[in-house]
């Protein structure tokens, strides 16, 4: 398939991060990426913010830092719509011949970067996952064990343990994911679903930097029941 996009042939590497109520952690992304695309050779970025219908001063620190820095670019929403909504929005903006969303908290280790675009010399995207969930309540990795044992039961696709939505891809990849028009989109089946060469690397959890979990658990609670619902055929064969 040909990649129909406006795009840059230049390398140019587009960040997409989701954020609600993270005024103080948006800086410590911006200094910490900035490092490690300098340590890269890769200056030629774009920080995409999304600004997920915080109630904080988020929008007015985003503000200030692509007042400081031209690369760095924001959306803001009129309410809080999800994560999943941020990361489309995100994707939609993305002008990069390279691709990756990020959490603002630095849980997506900037750091990672650097052996993803070694990867992604022979592959179309490099796929991250944790393997250990240190500092989290066991109840949430019970249920996320419970989550992953059933999507891979009931959906043809492959689903990782500790997958993260951070994944570092080519247009081409974005080019297939933005042509789902999902609704209640659930961004690592989406991934699954679109295919292409992926490799993937662990990394062992690293905590918030700042502040606590948007996620509560009934909310976490209702996203895997989309994710179930959108991506597994055998309870409807049945
Ligand atoms: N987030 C968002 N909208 C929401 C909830 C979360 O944009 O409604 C962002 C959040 O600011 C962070 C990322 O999504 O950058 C992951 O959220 P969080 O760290 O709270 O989740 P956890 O790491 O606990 O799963
Ligand atoms: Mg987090």
């Amino acid at each position: 398939m040909k990649d129909d996009f406006a795009t840059s042939s230049d390398g140019l590497f587009s960040a997409i991060v989701p954020c609600k109520n993270e005024a103080e952690t948006v800086g410590l992304f911006y200094g910490e990426f900035a490092r490690v695309m300098r340590e890269l050779g890769r200056e030629n970025f774009e920080i995409i913010f999304v600004e997920d219908g915080s109630t904080d001063a988020t929008l007015d620190a985003v503000k200030k830092l692509s007042a400081q820095d031209p690369r760095v670019k924001y959306i803001s929403f009129s309410r809080n719509f999800g994560k999943e909504a941020a990361m489309l929005a995100g994707f939609e903006a993305a002008r990069g011949e390279f691709a990756a969303v990020m959490d603002a908290d630095l849980q997506d280790p900037p750091e990672l970067l650097k052996e993803m675009f070694a990867l992604i010399a022979d592959c179309d995207c490099v796929a991250a996952r944790r393997i250990t969930r240190d500092g989290e309540p066991p109840v949430r990795s019970l249920f996320s064990r419970l989550f992953y044992g059933l999507m891979n039961a009931f959906s043809r696709l492959k689903f990782r343990q500790g997958a993260r939505d951070f994944r570092l891809m080519r247009r081409r990849v974005v080019a297939q994911i933005l042509r789902l028009g999902e609704y209640n989109r659930f961004t690592k089946g989406i991934y699954e679903w679109v295919g292409f060469k992926t490799r993937w690397i662990e990394f062992e959890n690293v905590e918030r930097k700042y502040g606590e979990t948007k996620w509560s658990f009934w909310k976490l609670f209702v996203y895997a029941m989309d994710g179930i619902v959108a991506y597994s055929t055998v309870p409807l064969a049945a």
